[in-house]
């Protein structure tokens, strides 16, 4: 996967509601809490995710970019909550009334369990492949015959087998 940088602005967007949210809670709960940390290293299709130990909040930066208001007004507080739920109650369920709670009583948001965001830019449909003498793009139908071990692909002019890379496209 690529790496993808998220704009200085946006990251300040992203901590300016993390406070807001946060100051929003503490009022309500009549308590202070730390400061979650956030990074920008969720991979795959997924929005976020809350680190109910490390107190640390994962967002995607691919999406986080394509998306930006969805996640200021939803995921920010959606995995805010997570982290809140857990320091307030321990360990519940993900989505079960304690974080529904913080959700619409404190942040007055819908507790909606899943984000609906377009995540065709980040399921990547070509897979980048070596052999002995250059570089060859698999689609994900081949390459999931060869995770299979249905197919074995050899490159016609070194003849060497292909051998994943670990780099999409
Ligand atoms: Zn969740
Ligand atoms: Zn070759």
């Amino acid at each position: 996967m690529k790496f993808v940088s998220v704009p200085l602005p946006l990251q300040q967007a992203v901590m300016h509601t993390m406070q807001r949210r946060l100051t929003q809670a503490s009022n309500f709960l009549q308590q202070r809490f730390p400061e979650p940390h956030i990074t920008y290293q969720q991979r795959g299709t997924i929005a976020g995710s809350a680190r109910l130990q490390d107190w640390e909040i994962r967002l995607n930066p691919v999406l986080l970019i394509e998306n930006q208001q969805a996640f200021i007004d939803q995921v920010i507080p959606h995995e805010l909550a997570h982290l809140l739920a857990y320091h307030q109650f321990g360990k519940v369920a993900p989505h079960g009334k304690e974080w529904r709670f913080i959700m619409e009583m404190i942040f007055e948001v819908p507790a909606n369990r899943t984000h609906q965001f377009s995540v065709n830019s980040v399921r990547s449909k070509i897979f980048i492949y070596y052999c002995g003498c250059q570089q060859h793009e698999l689609t994900i139908r081949q390459h999931n015959k060869v995770l299979r071990g249905k197919n074995c692909y050899v490159c016609r002019q070194c003849g060497e087998k292909l051998t994943l890379s670990g780099r999409t496209k």
